[in-house]
């Protein structure tokens, strides 16, 4: 597993889900499988890691991990053998020391599943005994992307898991994981904060101005917000919205316009069009913005859903339909 920065106190908007968590561990009466669930971008993944961490910290300080432990130290080196991610990016790279293939993050968006054999070793990891000779934790993220064989797996070591083992799943879209699944975790809500909450978390990182545009077409989830901003998708997005209304007021071609949109990856620009003829829709509701916006979403399904879609072609037919939109 990759190295990784410890998280070692919640961010501002969780600190009532953290005091919960608390106390439920203070009481003993945290549930060994949680699920963390809550809009993408807001920390969830966050929380989870300081929770892991505080369960293996050797000495946490006022129910903080401590950070400087031989257990928090592992952690950070991504050596900790009480310690199991599953993601999609499992067993993508080069195998570790003791042989299983644990790997970074940064491959994950390659494949939206978690594979079964990356459950397996889940399994497997249920089964040992702790290293440190106390708490084991496992974290699953996107919990989401475990299909129906990987979650029926799951369920018997969700039910019964071993000693001290606490299993976190994280998920942005809990609808999409069995009821069985479900019904075995503690659900705990992470919410997105207020936009001047957000702001003012974002103004330590990033200019005003940019986390400001950022968080408005990141729905006001503020890890996605930063993200954005450092992978300069701000100013990508800056650009699609004035090729659009460029386009809207005839003052480039659709044929230009299409040029210019097909140039950037076509799920970012469909959701990114969608979220402007949201915004249109609230402003001003109309029949007209009401049809194209289900153009929209059928152009997007077939430039996402199909295995070799004409997307320019798909974008100058949507184009010519914008144009005409009344103002
Ligand atoms: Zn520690």
């Amino acid at each position: 597993m990759a190295e990784q920065s410890l998280v070692l106190a919640p961010l501002p908007w969780q600190r009532e889900q953290w005091s919960l968590v608390q106390s439920l561990l203070e009481r003993e009466r945290l549930a060994h499988g949680l699920l963390l669930h809550g809009t993408a971008g807001v920390g969830k993944g966050q929380l989870a890691r300081l929770l892991a961490l505080r369960l293996l910290c050797e000495s946490p300080r006022h129910g903080l991990p401590c950070g400087e432990c031989h257990a928090c130290s592992m952690f950070a080196a991504g050596s900790h053998p009480d310690f199991f991610l599953a993601s999609a990016a499992y067993g993508t790279s080069e195998d570790d020391d003791d042989g299983k293939s644990r790997k970074g993050r940064k491959t994950a968006t390659t494949s939206r599943q978690i594979r079964i054999d990356c459950i397996r070793d889940l399994i497997h990891f249920s089964h040992q005994a702790a290293h440190q000779g106390g708490r084991r934790v496992a974290i699953i993220e996107p919990a989401e992307w475990l299909n129906r064989n990987a979650q029926n797996a799951l369920l018997k070591t969700l039910e019964e898991p071993g000693a001290g083992l606490f299993i976190i799943l994280v998920s942005h879209e809990p609808s999409r994981l069995l009821a069985t699944t479900r019904s075995r975790c503690q659900a705990l809500l992470c919410p997105t904060p207020e936009r001047l909450d957000a702001l003012e978390w974002l103004r330590h990182h990033v200019a005003v101005d940019r986390a400001e545009s950022a968080l408005a077409f990141c729905h006001g989830a503020p890890l996605k917000a930063l993200a954005a901003v450092h992978d300069d998708l701000d100013l990508l997005h800056r650009e699609v919205m004035l090729t659009l209304e460029a386009c809207r007021q005839d003052e480039v071609t659709y044929l230009f316009a299409a040029e210019q949109l097909a140039r950037h990856d076509a799920a970012m620009v469909f959701d990114w069009w969608y979220g402007l003829l949201h915004r249109l829709c609230c402003a001003r509701p109309a029949a007209a913005l009401l049809h194209f916006t289900d153009q929209l979403l059928e152009a997007r399904r077939k430039a996402l859903g199909t295995a070799n879609p004409n997307t320019r072609l798909l974008l100058e037919s949507l184009l010519i339909d914008w144009a005409q939109l009344p103002a």
